[in-house]
């Protein structure tokens, strides 16, 4: 038998042209795609529930005989089917019905149908149900096997790409899926055979444990997120000594530059910066690429830093570009660089989607003709952007950049020929298992120190409830001449129903706040609307700033001292302190108020106990970690780190160190295999793991 990855889709029985392309949007071209393209969940048709056994919320195969089937009127139209099988009676409710399937429901009919039970008007019932006639004497069989559902795109049916993973999994064997990774390894990790894993995946048997798999901590799921972790640190690796390989500029350390920057700051740099800004220093001055990440808590001064780097390559004649995610950001870096090179003489020049024509082409060129300073979005990653002496990029809030757009820019240098250094500050602590592996390809700094001045932010947890006396703190902090956050968190992983409920509750506390300025920003507004708003804020023009979790990131206002989190319980540790570290900026003494909803988890109780008792992101990082239980994952999503198919950084931190030995041996004993690892998991994932 061939290898599944030389075998194209269109082998499958029924996948011509049109339905290959549509397998091509899910990334599935060939079959091994098809066999890693795996389930998102499962349910259980492998057997026959009584519906006197039926329990609300559970999902179920039900049989019985239709007793009546009646149109009744309630707040909507519906037909009712009344299914009994001796052990109790089950209500199928449909809203939208044609008479043919009406007629089909008659009295006396024999169903089998699925779907998700809940309490209803006439006791349980299921809405829409899944269901088939049992025509004749033989019961149809049930499933032998979970009914996988998998990841899909518009037009491309479950029953299709069932169809097609059966298929493929009738072509499985250990010769026709490789296993890259070495019996030495397996044995050594208690790793399943790769054809096992990926079986099993596909058609857990009906014993299989749900809840295991359902918390991607199954063996099965285990082997496939071992081998894809594993082809992260190859291809971060990999990465590394490419770039290792070529030649930067090397930067002599500066004099006089600094000297004057640092005379006009106003503050002495705290003994964090100083040392970390020695480190990269050194580091520019190498002929060999520079690749550090600072991991700075928010308001660390992770800025100051970043000028000191931008200086020394500025003093040497050499141009530097500083990206930020976000205009706000990006803009907010502009006005800093602005003012801090304007008496030194050195110009600075501003990029991002936003400008167009004219101001557009001019920006361009005055990048082409070699502007020193150049601060921008994501907007300087693209093609038409040429730098005339690029010696350092600097990237601010790294992880909500890719790997893809760091190697982007990192071939802007100059004539081709020389690598610029990259500097990449992010304000997520992660714990060091976790740092090591996400950012295997940089050298890390950690900027341990808070500038001196600030009073710790005060956290209080309090229910919502006591909302009114909430509400009363904040009129109260404004009345004082203070500005507040009022921050309404994510619903449902819904962006629309989020928006629409910081709307609510910019409405409602406008009308309690009467006497203050209240602003509102959230992600459906346009970049011009959010910038007015917070620059209105900024300039202290609103006293409360209604917002959706968009100013988590960054956004400096000294003079803002409480913010109020509504639902804190819904986020990840490491996402409240971020929005936290809002305020506690200026010199007055700073509140957070955590309003949750009760009641809470034990676990729930716990974590936002945490956020009371520390204000050190790399403590809330660990204690994050710890603290993943089951039912409540936290997911990558939440702390924004990198994306896998399988593997979580965060829910599979504990294979992170052996991963990094297999990585090791790997590429000692087995470099034949890194290849085809790397073809097998990042296909898609475009340039990574080459310069
Ligand atoms: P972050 O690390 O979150 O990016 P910033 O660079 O925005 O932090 O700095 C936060 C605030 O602290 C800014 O207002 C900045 O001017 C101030 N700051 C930075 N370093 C110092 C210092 N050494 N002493 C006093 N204030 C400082
Ligand atoms: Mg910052």
């Amino acid at each position: 038998m061939s290898e599944l990855a030389t075998v194209s889709v269109t082998a499958l029985k029924g996948v011509g042209a049109a339905l290959a392309e549509k397998l091509a949007k899910v990334g599935l071209e060939n079959l091994q795609d098809v066999l890693f393209h795996l389930p998102l969940r499962y349910q259980d048709r492998t057997r026959i529930t009584p519906i006197g056994a039926l329990r609300p919320g559970q999902d179920a195969v039900v049989e019985g005989i239709v007793a009546g089937a009646d149109v009744v009127m309630g707040r909507r139209r519906s037909l009712l089917v009344r299914l009994q099988d001796g052990s109790g009676t089950l209500s199928l409710r449909f809203f939208h019905f044609s008479q043919a399937q009406k007629d089909g429901l008659k009295r006396g009919t024999a169903l089998r149908c699925y779907g998700e039970v809940r309490p209803g008007a006439t006791g349980l019932e299921i809405y829409h149900p899944e269901y088939r006639a049992q025509n004749g004497d033989e019961p149809a069989p049930v499933e032998q096997s979970l009914t996988p559902i998998y990841p899909t795109t518009e037009g491309l049916t479950q029953q299709r790409l069932r169809q097609l993973s059966q298929q493929t999994l009738a072509r499985l064997g250990p010769h026709s899926l490789p296993d890259w990774l070495p019996n030495e390894i397996a044995r050594d990790y208690r790793l399943a055979p790769l054809d096992e894993a990926i079986r099993y995946l596909h058609r857990p048997p009906p014993d299989a444990d749900v809840e295991e798999l359902a918390e991607g901590r199954h063996w099965a799921q285990h082997r496939l997120a071992f081998e894809e972790l594993l082809t992260h640190q190859l291809s971060l690796q990999r990465l590394r000594e490419q770039v290792r390989r070529q030649q930067a500029p090397a930067l002599p350390p500066a004099q006089k530059l600094p000297q004057l920057y640092l005379q006009n700051l106003g503050f002495a740099p705290t003994g964090a910066q100083q040392r970390v800004g020695a480190e990269i220093a050194y580091d520019l001055a190498q002929s060999e690429p520079m690749l550090r990440l600072v991991q700075g808590d928010v308001g660390a001064g992770k800025t100051v830093v970043a000028a000191l780097a931008a200086l020394q390559a500025l003093e040497a004649g050499y141009q530097v570009a500083l990206m930020a995610p976000t205009e706000i950001l990006a803009e907010q870096h502009f006005l800093n660089f602005s003012k801090w090179l304007a008496p030194l003489g050195l110009d600075v020049a501003w990029l991002a989607g936003k400008l167009k024509g004219k101001a557009r082409a001019a920006a361009l060129e005055q990048i082409a003709g070699g502007c020193p300073m150049v601060v921008g979005t994501h907007a300087l990653f693209q093609d038409e952007v040429k730098f005339q002496r690029l010696a350092l990029v600097i990237i601010d809030e790294q992880h909500r950049f890719g790997v893809q757009q760091r190697l982007a820019l990192r071939q802007k240098g100059i004539d081709g020929r020389l690598c610029p250094h990259q500097l990449i500050m992010t304000a997520t602590p992660i714990p060091r298992t976790l740092a090591m592996s996400a950012y295997a390809d940089l050298d890390t700094s950690i900027l341990d120190e808070l500038p001196p001045g600030r009073t710790p932010v005060n956290t209080l947890v309090i229910a919502d409830s006591r909302r009114d006396e909430v509400v009363e703190r904040v009129r109260n902090a404004c009345q004082q001449g203070r500005q507040a956050y009022w921050v309404c968190t994510l619903i449902e992983e819904s962006e629309e129903l989020t928006c629409q409920a910081a709307e609510t509750s910019f409405e409602e506390l406008s009308a309690a706040l009467g006497e203050l300025r209240v602003g509102l920003i959230h992600g459906r507004m346009k970049a011009a609307e959010k910038a007015a708003v917070m620059d209105a804020f900024k300039q202290g023009h609103l006293q409360l700033l209604v917002a959706t979790t968009v100013i988590e990131v960054g956004v400096d206002v000294p003079n803002a001292s409480l913010m109020i989190i509504e639902n804190p319980e819904r986020l990840g540790l490491a996402q409240l302190h971020q929005l936290r570290g809002r305020v506690g900026r200026g010199s007055a003494a700073s509140h957070c108020v955590l309003l949750y909803h009760a009641p809470l988890s034990q676990l729930g109780r716990e974590r936002l106990a945490i956020m009371r008792e520390t204000t050190d992101g790399f403590v809330i990082a660990e204690k994050d970690l710890e603290l993943r239980g089951p039912g409540e994952m936290l997911g990558t999503r939440q702390t924004g780190l990198l994306q896998f198919k399988v593997a979580d950084l965060m829910r599979d931190a504990d294979l992170l160190p052996t991963v990094r030995d297999a990585a090791q041996a790997l590429m000692e004993h087995w470099p034949q295999h890194v290849a085809p690892l790397l073809e097998r998991w990042l296909r898609h994932g475009q340039q990574y793991g080459q310069v």
